[in-house]
């Protein structure tokens, strides 16, 4: 186990070390081992890789710039910080990567409906547009409690031809929205394709999510090169699944960057979680003493999943990346510093990390450091008018 490649292909078995693997009802192997075939007959068709391209290019606008922060590394007292800037892809988001990727792979498949889950709303409005671009019908699921706090993305996806589905069991929220997705996949799958947002579940998802994020990793490696004539000294990236960070870190993974993965301190499962099974992978999770997943409770709805991917349980058991934790108060400063420093008004998720970094700054004067970017902060303005004030 101890010689698998960092950040390459998992086990036949899905697994990274410990973790990972293809935990989920009987009824629901062949899908995944079918979903396991595709994609790698997919990944390695050049066809398959252009058509992605053209549309990660023409339609998502990518390659996102790096952008230098002259007056914030200033402010920071003299830190080379460089953002990746996927705030500025279509939908806003660095997800657009992977819904493109999964969509165009349910294309390939014969599969012409796509199922997914939701927490706030960003990855159930970026799998409606994929559907819409490719002609799919999409069923977005949603816990009951966030379809209420988060009504403007109900609006989006209706928009964009999705079918919102209210997930009215346990919390009703993010975790609740997952499972009963899966139930939707198991009674569908000889036309549907599970659209997962994140480099979680059961394989084949942690790796393929991953691996088409991938493309966030490369371009910043090439572009960071191009301006410093070297790899970053770190690089920071928030996690809540764990798919932008996934992204980017693997464009390093072989380099002398450290790799910061930054948690919401209410929605630690790297920090405060503990290992277990849930939603058909093991990884660390937030879990009551019984064994119960736990809520994740933060300012950003983004980032509260209770658990994390299970490629970042390994990457943080073996020692190659670090997860620490930041609090909202710290986020909400963030927030407005760049904002005010440097003209971009982030998304609450990456707040987190350049928290991380605002707080680390004594630490890291004198040193360059790549900060992952995952969105913009349009969707948050009104939360934190609440939070501070207008
Ligand atoms: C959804 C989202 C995240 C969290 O997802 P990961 O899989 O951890 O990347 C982070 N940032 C933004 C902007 C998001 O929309």
């Amino acid at each position: 186990m101890s010689d698998q490649p960092v950040m390459g292909e998992p086990t036949p078995g899905g697994r990274f070390g410990d973790f990972g693997g293809m935990f989920v009802p009987e009824t629901l192997v062949p899908a995944c081992l079918e979903l396991d075939r595709a994609f790698r007959d997919a990944w390695a068709d050049g066809g398959f890789r252009a058509e992605l391209d053209a549309l990660l290019g023409d339609y998502a606008g990518r390659p996102s710039p790096l952008t230098r922060c002259q007056r914030l590394g200033d402010e920071l007292g003299g830190v080379t910080l460089l953002l990746k800037r996927e705030d500025l892809n279509h939908t806003g988001s660095h997800k657009i990567n992977n819904v493109l990727g999964q969509a165009l792979l349910a294309k390939r498949m014969g599969k012409d409906r796509l199922v997914a889950e939701t927490g706030a709303g960003q990855h159930g409005v970026a799998t409606a547009t994929a559907a819409a671009l490719l002609g799919q019908r999409c069923t977005v699921y949603m816990g009951e409690v966030d379809m209420a706090r988060q009504e403007l993305n109900v609006f989006r996806m209706r928009l964009l031809g999705a079918e919102v589905k209210p997930a009215a069991s346990g919390s009703r929220t993010l975790k609740d929205a997952v499972n009963e997705a899966m139930r939707d996949w198991v009674a569908t799958v000889e036309d549907t394709h599970y659209c997962l947002g994140s480099v979680m579940g059961p394989h084949p998802y942690p790796w393929m999510v991953r691996e088409f994020h991938r493309v966030l990793g490369i371009e910043a490696r090439e572009q960071c090169v191009a301006l410093l004539g070297d790899v970053p000294d770190v690089v920071v990236a928030c996690v809540g699944g764990g798919s932008n960070a996934a992204g980017i870190f693997s464009g390093f993974a072989d380099d002398r960057s450290e790799l910061v993965g930054v948690e919401p301190a209410g929605g630690a499962a790297i920090g405060g979680g503990i290992p277990g099974i849930v939603h058909g992978m093991q990884s660390f999770l937030k879990q009551d003493e019984f064994g119960q997943v736990e809520e994740a409770q933060s300012i950003s709805a983004g980032l509260d999943y209770p658990g994390v991917g299970p490629e970042h349980a390994h990457l943080a058991a073996s020692g190659r990346a670090i997860y620490p934790s930041v609090t909202d108060a710290e986020v909400i400063d963030a927030f407005q510093l760049l904002s005010r420093t440097e003209g971009i008004i982030p998304a609450l998720e990456p707040a987190h990390a350049l928290a991380w970094v605002s707080r680390e700054r004594a630490s890291l004067v004198g040193r360059s450091v790549l900060v992952s970017l995952s969105g913009r902060g349009d969707k948050d303005v009104a939360q934190m008018m609440e939070v501070l004030g207008p």
